[in-house]
């Protein structure tokens, strides 16, 4: 959009539309928009922008469910378009509910005359009641607002995968309940819910003794009233995002472009990564490491180690998309491992193998260096045990690929073992290791499909992502979260009637979709 339209500025948290812009945004959209139609000149526009601005940073954590967008309708090439929204004074506020077809269901909402403050928790009450009018077409991201059941409390962390569950207990007219639910709709491993004072028996179960109250239920069973200086929105929605584990979600926002880059990621060494791709120079690199830097550190490889290592090879033979010199190299190594089983090889050999000095035509594994997709912001973060992920994810897919069109003989275990037994012999970080043996110890050997195979490592790995959110080898520029983002896979989850549990078919059919060979870009490759 527009760098400033009349009354607004990039930094207002306000959507600036004009003629190009304004279908696309407020028709068919996922979120439900509020727009200003003013007209820059006119006087109660020019008073009534102080509330737009005010309320546009007050609920600003409300989008991407909701957001506040401004259109000049004094700019020339708007005044058609304005007159088409139906605009025939200013300023003219109007709301599209999500998945809005057509610019003729835009609702007209009296704009407040009061002061700043009062305008915005009128609007802000006015917001959440146009939100409950259309409950057939909810905003993906919006969680729910009704008040919640004796029944979803108890049977909530059985059926969600949160850490905890914030009650906000209140009357039915209270909307403090509703605001902190949409203020936290961002934040992850978390729900927040109203209960209402009417409910006998959660006020019973909890011992609620006055109205508002918040309490905090934990995975682990335990509860707590929260008790606070005064009950008031913004020490409850602080309290609740600063819960240890409560991180702030990836959701792409609509607004001005993100300027808090670090300086290395402005630099001209920064290489464009799209998240949505996975890449080969990410895979290749975290080969030549492996196989030249990590299995180097034992100079004799014999018993579980060789057959670790011979599991890994294997897999990376049958199943690795390599562009065809590497492809000849796995083979030829492969080959080469099979047929030194039950003996002790050493490691310069292998090596001789690796770097193709036995002369195997077109064969080759890179020794370059790049990081793409896997590029953290700073040189020691990121890098090789990324790659590992994601050619481990690669790996299970293409399995399941091989094994339904029957291209390859393999067995639901097949990749997991050979990852399992190179973390365990040869992946560099020790902690990893035994965490890693931990997990596979518990549930591994239930795996018993290919498309349970691919499952088991996403929820593993976001086990991991879980535990290290906040860690110091967290990269600020790529926190630890729940993946894919929302915005990744909107839907993967069950966000409306209850938030954020995961949908395992979509699961599985994003992740066959994201880890096949054509989402497998070969930008940066040497
Ligand atoms: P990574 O977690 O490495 O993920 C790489 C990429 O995979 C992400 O960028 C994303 O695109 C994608 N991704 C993220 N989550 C998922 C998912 N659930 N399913 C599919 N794809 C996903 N570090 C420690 O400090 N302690 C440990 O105990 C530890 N254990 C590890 C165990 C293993 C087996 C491995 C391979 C690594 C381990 N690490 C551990 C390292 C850590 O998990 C990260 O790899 C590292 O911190 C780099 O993080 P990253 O931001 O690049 O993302």
């Amino acid at each position: 959009g527009p760098a400033t339209a009349g009354l607004y500025g990039q930094s207002d948290d306000v959507v600036l539309l004009d003629t190009s812009t304004v279908h696309a945004h407020l028709l068919n959209s996922n979120s439900a928009w509020f727009v200003e139609l003013y007209a820059s000149w006119c006087g109660h526009c020019i008073n009534f922008a102080p509330t737009w601005k005010a309320l546009a940073q007050d609920i600003k954590d409300w989008r991407p469910a909701v957001y506040l967008a401004a259109m000049d309708c004094a700019e020339p090439e708007n005044v058609q378009t304005c007159s088409g929204l139906g605009v025939t004074g200013f300023p003219t506020v109007q709301y599209y509910k999500a998945f809005a077809q057509s610019t003729r269901e835009g609702r007209r909402i009296l704009a407040p005359h009061g002061d700043v403050q009062d305008n915005v928790r009128i609007l802000r009450h006015m917001i959440i009641n146009y939100l409950e009018k259309n409950e057939d077409t909810w905003p993906s991201a919006c969680p729910p607002l009704e008040p919640a059941s004796a029944t979803e409390v108890q049977e909530f962390f059985g059926n969600n995968i949160e850490q905890y569950l914030a009650l906000i207990f209140e009357d039915n007219e209270s909307y403090l309940g509703r605001e902190v639910t949409m203020d936290m709709l961002q934040y992850e491993n978390i729900v927040v819910r109203r209960v209402l004072g009417s409910n006998q028996e959660l006020v019973r179960q909890y011992q609620v003794k006055s109205l508002p109250s918040l309490y905090v239920l934990s995975r682990n069973g335990s509860f707590s009233n929260i008790l606070l200086s005064r009950n008031e929105r913004s020490l409850y929605t602080s309290f609740l995002q600063t819960l240890p584990g409560v991180v702030q979600g990836l959701f792409t926002i609509i607004g001005p472009p993100n300027t808090d880059m670090n300086p290395e990621q402005l630099s001209d060494m920064w290489k464009h990564a799209d998240k949505n791709k996975v890449y080969m120079a990410d895979l290749e690199s975290g080969l030549h490491y492996s196989l030249r830097v990590e299995v180097s550190k034992f100079s004799t490889l014999a018993g579980d180690k060789l057959t670790a290592l011979r599991k890994y090879v294997t897999v990376l033979a049958k199943f690795f998309p390599a562009r065809p010199y590497l492809k000849n190299l796995l083979q030829s190594l492969d080959n080469w491992l099979r047929s030194r089983a039950n003996t002790q090889i050493s490691y310069s050999d292998f090596r001789n193998m690796v770097d193709n000095n036995e002369q195997v035509p077109d064969a080759v594994l890179t020794s370059d260096v790049t990081w793409v997709g896997c590029q953290g912001s700073k040189s020691w973060l990121r890098g090789f045990p990324c790659s590992v992920w994601t050619l481990f994810h690669v790996l299970t897919v293409q399995a399941a690929y091989n094994d339904q069109y029957q291209l390859k003989e393999t067995y639901p275990l097949e990749v997991l073992d050979a990852l399992r037994g190179y973390v365990q012999h040869f992946f560099g970080c020790a902690e990893c290791a035994v965490h890693f043996e931990n997990m596979a110890k518990e549930t591994m050997t239930l795996v018993s499909s290919m498309n349970e195979a691919i499952l088991w490592l996403w929820s593993r790995h976001n086990q991991v992502n879980y535990r290290l959110a906040g860690a110091p080898s967290e990269d600020p520029q790529f926190p630890k979260r729940q993946w894919p983002s929302f915005d990744m896979c909107p839907t993967c989850r069950n966000m409306v009637r209850r938030r954020s549990t995961w949908i395992e078919g979509s699961i599985l059919d994003f992740l066959k979709a994201h880890f096949c060979l054509q989402n497998i870009a070969t930008d940066y490759l040497v």
